[in-house]
């Protein structure tokens, strides 16, 4: 019997498990979309094979399993099956998974956003969602027993996904440039012109169009900085990257607010697309202005 039932209801179907996974209880199906989700979380587990994600090793041990229960569980798509039964309720509760004291990484990917990462940040003014993930009655729960929702942060329009549904149960205020309204054409707070906006003393929003017109990105006490899809870490290259290959309105302007960010202090990047990284301020700008380096030539 093929388990692995996701929040979505979607099986992974063991007809079209692929050929590049390795024997054993974890497979992943040709329905998988190389959103790199599993990657990230379970990386001893899932690995690239051309267009897809395979299991490259079976997970051994309590710890492994765990963290490929819980890719399961946030592949967008439901490819990620299993051949046997397993009980992915302690997975389920390990969600949202924290990152530092006061952020989180949802899981809970959706096909609508392309399987973009979203983030639950804690903080004693107001919580903040950080784009959206899939609309589920234990997200929203845990969301409650974490003190709700007061913002709602859209970085642009591929990212909303059930952002409304989230701003109905918590009577949020969803953020979003003038430009993505149309993906939330009843946001609260509508961002305009290209100008830094502070929200309380901790949070900034800076204006990086270019990835669409109206992308937003956030600064979260100096420190933080949520990218959306404008930049993001590579481990192939090992580098922030952002890539022409990937822009919906102007390249040229993506670049210039590549530029921008120079001027603020940050550790981190926490992206919708591509991976998290977390280094020092001065080395995090030298990274910053190689990346310049590469994309204006
Ligand atoms: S999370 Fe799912 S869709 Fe994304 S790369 Fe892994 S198997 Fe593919």
């Amino acid at each position: 019997m093929v388990l692995g039932c996701r929040s979505n209801g979607i099986m992974a179907d063991l007809k079209k498990r692929l050929g590049g996974n390795v024997e054993g209880l974890f497979f992943v199906d040709s329905t998988c979309i190389d959103c790199d989700t599993c990657r990230q979380i379970a990386p001893s587990v899932f690995a690239e094979l051309g267009d897809y994600s395979v299991v490259h090793h079976q997970p051994v041990g309590e710890s492994e399993v765990r963290e490929a229960a819980r890719a399961l569980l946030s592949c967008p798509t439901g490819s990620i099956g299993t051949l046997a039964k397993i009980d992915l309720k302690p997975a389920r509760l390990d969600f949202p998974l924290p990152i530092t004291d006061s952020i989180f990484y949802n899981g809970f990917a959706s096909p609508d956003s392309f399987g973009a990462s979203s983030y639950f940040v804690r903080h004693p003014e107001g919580n903040w969602l950080i784009d959206s993930p899939k609309y589920l009655p234990y997200l929203r729960d845990r969301f409650q027993e974490m003190g709700g929702i007061r913002y709602i942060f859209l970085s642009h329009r591929d990212d909303v996904c059930d952002a409304a549904r989230y701003a109905e149960a918590f009577s949020s205020e969803r953020i979003i440039h003038r430009y993505e309204l149309s993906a939330q054409p009843d946001a609260e707070h509508v961002i305009d012109g290209y100008d830094p906006v502070q929200i309380l003393k901790d949070f900034l929003i800076v204006p990086t169009p270019g990835h669409t017109r109206g992308h937003l990105a956030l600064f979260f006490q100096n420190k933080y900085l949520f990218t959306g899809d404008h930049l993001w870490w590579s481990r192939n290259r090992n580098a922030l990257t952002a890539s022409q290959s990937v822009n919906w309105y102007s390249w040229p302007q993506q670049i210039e607010s590549v530029r921008k960010l120079l001027e603020y202090p940050f550790e981190w990047v926490l992206p919708g697309h591509g991976e998290r990284i977390n280094l020092p301020e001065p080395e995090m700008k030298r990274r910053l202005i190689e990346l310049l380096g590469r994309i204006e030539h």
